[in-house]
């Protein structure tokens, strides 16, 4: 048997990395606004999904309180497809909407891939229309990194929290749990673009622990509550943990996190807890790990408003420019 010593991991604060982030936004928007630019984002709820409400009430708030503004399409949960593209072609021919985000899940007799191909690729700041996924296969990481490209928030956002942290990413062995088109596929393509050799498992995989303990990277994004054990990670490794997995039993709760007081009191105050797709106790072998909650989780409100002010940029401040030289030609 391995014996495997306990080290002293470096905790990557995603929420401090968002708190600077959403500082930057707030400048540039300033500098936006100072040309008669106020970044703006409309969001469409479809329904009533108590989650989703949560979401959007957040990125509304904090369009506010960056200096965004935002404005909130609520349609009822029987609206049709059809009703719903009318809608999104209304937002998408309004010079002052900056950003189109449709709030996911929605209705299940809603299409939602051709909804999502119907927002204007210069508008989606989600990054999930094809256009935008195909600049993302063909854009080197700066492109990201500038801000020029509209790329899916919680994976840019665990490209930001590297970064930012200074881990090494080039050369690196970076290992990916999961193929979703939100998190696992475009973390793995964003790892690619910053020189990163990647492996992507999923779970037809044959055996993931033989890959993952080669990983000096290890993106966990799969949604199992604390699948990734100890056994399975190499020593030193940077964890990010994407997975956002709310544990209700107790008996799970003391096993994820045996002899963690607080945790034992917030569980017993709420009757829930949240953990990642990574066990606790492998935390301790790491070199550097995301929390859950506080590490990735806390990044993707902010790359939401990055990317409505990047967006904004890209359009209207190429428009002012184009006005201010015509002017000037005149
Ligand atoms: P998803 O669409 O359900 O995809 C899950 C992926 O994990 C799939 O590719 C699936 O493989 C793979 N998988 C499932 N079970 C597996 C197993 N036992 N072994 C290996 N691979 C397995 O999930 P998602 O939307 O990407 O989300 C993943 C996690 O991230 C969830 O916990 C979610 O809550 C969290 N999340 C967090 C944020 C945030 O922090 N803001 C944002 C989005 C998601 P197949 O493709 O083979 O089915």
């Amino acid at each position: 048997m391995v014996v495997k010593m306990k080290r002293t991991a470096r905790i990557l604060n995603g929420i401090e990395i968002a708190a600077q982030i959403k500082a930057e936004v707030a400048e540039e928007a300033k500098a936006l606004a100072a040309s008669g630019i106020t970044p703006g984002l409309a969001v469409v709820l479809v329904g009533h999904v108590a989650a989703s409400e949560i979401y959007v009430r957040s990125k509304v708030k904090t369009c506010a309180e960056l200096g965004l503004w935002s404005e909130m399409l609520t349609p009822p949960e029987s609206i049709t497809t059809e009703e719903l593209l009318e809608l999104i072609a209304g937002l998408n021919a309004r010079d002052e909407v900056d950003g189109i985000l449709i709030q996911l899940p929605l209705p299940a007799h809603v299409d939602t891939r051709r909804l999502l191909e119907a927002v204007s690729p210069e508008k989606d700041v989600d990054g999930f229309h094809p256009i935008n996924v195909g600049r993302l296969q063909s854009s080197a990481s700066h492109g990201i990194e500038a801000g020029k490209a509209l790329a899916p928030c919680t994976p840019a956002g665990i490209i930001e929290i590297l970064r930012r942290s200074g881990i090494a990413v080039a050369g690196q062995h970076a290992v990916v749990l999961g193929r979703s088109e939100i998190v696992g596929k475009p973390a793995a393509m964003m790892l690619l673009n910053a020189s990163a050799t990647v492996t992507v498992c999923h779970s037809k995989t044959v055996d993931i622990g033989r890959y993952t303990r080669d990983a000096d990277i290890l993106v966990a994004a799969i949604g199992r509550p604390g699948f990734v054990t100890v056994e399975m990670v190499k020593p030193g490794a940077t964890l990010i943990d994407v997975g956002i997995n709310r544990v209700t039993d107790a008996a799970e709760v003391a096993r994820f996190f045996p002899g963690d007081a607080a945790r034992a009191a917030q569980f017993a105050q709420r009757g829930s807890t949240l953990v990642g797709d990574i066990h606790p106790a492998a935390f301790e072998l790491a070199g550097a790990y995301t929390p859950v909650p506080g590490g990735v989780g806390a990044l993707t409100i902010a790359m939401l408003m990055k990317n409505t002010v990047t967006a904004a940029k890209a359009r209207r401040g190429a428009a002012a420019r184009d006005s201010e030289v015509a002017a000037a030609k005149a």
